[in-house]
């Protein structure tokens, strides 16, 4: 009788551990925008410099105000941009919010002209923060993906630099280029072919992200060290978010006068 309490009790305390520490250990596996933190997220495997192609994303523009740079006209970017510095784990799942460290514009004040160039956000909305929050699309980034990049990154200044640095010296808009895949509304281009040029560029898989043919995204993965490596996802084509064989890379079209004079002022 003794016994079976204690083994009972025992099952008990066993359960209690396995789901507290499970319940602490939750890798975030699918994309969403609900943002919580969760607590000893164990270290990240390798980073993914995820890069987004505006052609595509700015076609989705139905308004306008001044952060989206989809709106800057003329001056919008025209090679692709940085979205994110995300740490991943090597089994497809990455950590995210891995500590408070609310994001703070000042730290990261003298590289603006950077990162307006290479970092804009091309939505006027607010994305949530880690606790619960609304906030910018750097402070998103930041709490999101950048607290789970120690201890190779500690801080968020290191985080942009870091950042910029790597996108500096990988420009995938220039490979693509000098192999004759441009901006165009009109051709279609082989995946294949386009991932060829960046392994012959960088010696490493990235993954290709795409809405519908359109090229959405790029990523490419750097060690802990920031040697280039394969991104995990390269070799998962038949993802619902994989590409067809053939691809296209959209012209920026500016939006009409009429969404930019009339939404500009409502910073929403
Ligand atoms: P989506 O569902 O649009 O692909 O992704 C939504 C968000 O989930 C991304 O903006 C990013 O924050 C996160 N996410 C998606 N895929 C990955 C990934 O492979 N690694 C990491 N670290 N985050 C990702
Ligand atoms: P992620 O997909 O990185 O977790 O979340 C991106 C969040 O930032 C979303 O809420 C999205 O609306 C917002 N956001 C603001 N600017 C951008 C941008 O330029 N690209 C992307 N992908 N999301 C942006």
């Amino acid at each position: 009788m003794a016994s079976g309490r204690s083994l009972f009790l025992l099952l008990q305390v066993l359960l209690v551990t396995v789901l507290s520490v499970s319940a602490y250990h939750l890798p975030e596996t699918a994309g969403d925008d609900v943002v919580e933190v969760k607590r000893s997220q164990r270290e990240f495997d390798y980073f993914a410099l995820s890069l987004q192609w505006p052609g595509t994303y700015c076609r989705g523009t139905r308004h306008c105000c001044s952060k989206n740079a989809c709106c800057r006209g003329s001056n919008a970017p025209t090679q692709f941009t940085i979205h994110g510095l995300w740490p991943d784990y090597n089994d497809g799942s990455w950590p995210s919010c891995c500590y408070r460290s609310d994001f703070n514009e000042k730290e990261i004040s003298t590289l603006m002209d950077g990162l307006e160039k290479y970092w804009p956000s091309l939505s006027c909305g607010s994305p949530s923060t880690c606790h619960g929050g609304k906030g910018s699309f750097w402070g998103h980034e930041w709490e999101k993906h950048g607290t789970c990049s120690s201890p190779v990154i500690r801080d968020e200044y290191s985080y942009f630099i870091t950042t910029l640095n790597i996108y500096l010296k990988h420009n995938v808009t220039d490979v693509l280029y000098k192999a004759g895949y441009v901006a165009s509304n009109s051709e279609k281009y082989p995946l294949g072919g386009i991932v060829t040029a960046i392994q012959n560029a960088f010696h490493i898989t990235p993954e290709v992200v795409c809405k519908r043919d359109a090229i959405d995204e790029i990523r490419i993965c750097f060690y802990k060290d920031f040697k280039p490596r394969d991104c995990v996802g390269s070799k998962d084509m038949t993802s619902k978010k994989s590409c067809p064989k053939y691809v296209s890379l959209p012209e920026y079209t500016p939006l009409d006068g009429e969404a930019m004079v009339l939404k500009m002022p409502t910073d929403e």
